[in-house]
């Protein structure tokens, strides 16, 4: 099977005034499509920026990222919004729902950029599966933080995206709503083949991916298969 993300050698820095901070050093792998894979490491190990860079949010100082074979790092930022609608799906870590829209409005978002029209039915029957068909026209600030995670996911899975790319999916949320959230996340993974890269403090949730991926100070301490693989 042919790999849908390659990153090598991977860097990034930040500088601010005349510091510099490399938040990323010399990461490289690959994920085969239709696979599954976590990204775990202490906090400010570089996981979220890790992320950023495979889904073309931003760019990397040195290195480089291909996404379904295209080379983001060769690319305008309005080419790589192209790719990103085309083939990425985000679930951000603090949801980043428009507040001023309702749950459904939320969801077509993505479709509206890709400028298609019959979106209504497709976003209702996905809020229908994320069991949230009664809070459709509800805004985000009447949902519960479970709720507006799965309103999240929705407008991820819409754009039947081919790799899928979530910050803490699962953080802040209890128990019950956070194995719900796992259940839909790989259900969508066997059920469309969608590649998962899953950032996450949460061990059960790791344990579900076929690999596990360690971070420790910018750099990729461990690359492993989890327990579901062996
Ligand atoms: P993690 O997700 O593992 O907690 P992050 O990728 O969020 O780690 O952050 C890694 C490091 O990079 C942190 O020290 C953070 O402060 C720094 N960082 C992230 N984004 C920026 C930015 N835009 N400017 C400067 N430093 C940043």
């Amino acid at each position: 099977m042919s790999d849908i993300l390659v990153v090598e050698n991977l860097k990034k820095s930040f500088t601010t005034g005349d510091k510099t901070l490399t938040v990323l050093d010399d990461v490289s792998f690959s994920v085969p499509e239709g696979a599954s894979i976590s990204i775990v490491g202490p906090s400010g190990s570089g996981k979220t920026t890790l992320l950023g860079l495979c889904a073309g949010l931003d760019v990397s100082t040195g290195g480089s990222v291909s996404l379904v074979g295209i080379k983001l790092n060769a690319l305008s930022e309005d080419d790589r919004a192209y790719v990103r609608n085309q083939y990425v799906g985000f679930i951000f870590q603090n949801f980043q729902l428009l507040p001023t829209l309702t749950a459904l409005e939320n969801v077509t978002v993505p479709l509206e950029l890709r400028g298609e029209k019959q979106y209504k039915k497709k976003a209702l029957d996905l809020l229908d599966r994320v069991g949230l068909s009664d809070r459709a026209y509800h805004y985000p600030s009447q949902l519960s933080g479970g709720e507006q995670q799965r309103v999240a996911m929705a407008r991820a899975f819409i754009s039947s995206p081919k790799i899928l790319f979530a910050d803490e999916p699962t953080g802040n949320l209890d128990e019950e709503t956070a194995n719900r959230v796992t259940e839909l996340l790989f259900d969508i993974n066997r059920s469309e083949g969608t590649t998962l890269v899953l950032v996450t403090h949460n061990l059960d949730l790791a344990a579900h991916t076929e690999r596990i991926l360690q971070l420790k100070g910018g750099k990729l301490i461990s690359d492993q298969k989890s327990m579901r693989a062996v």
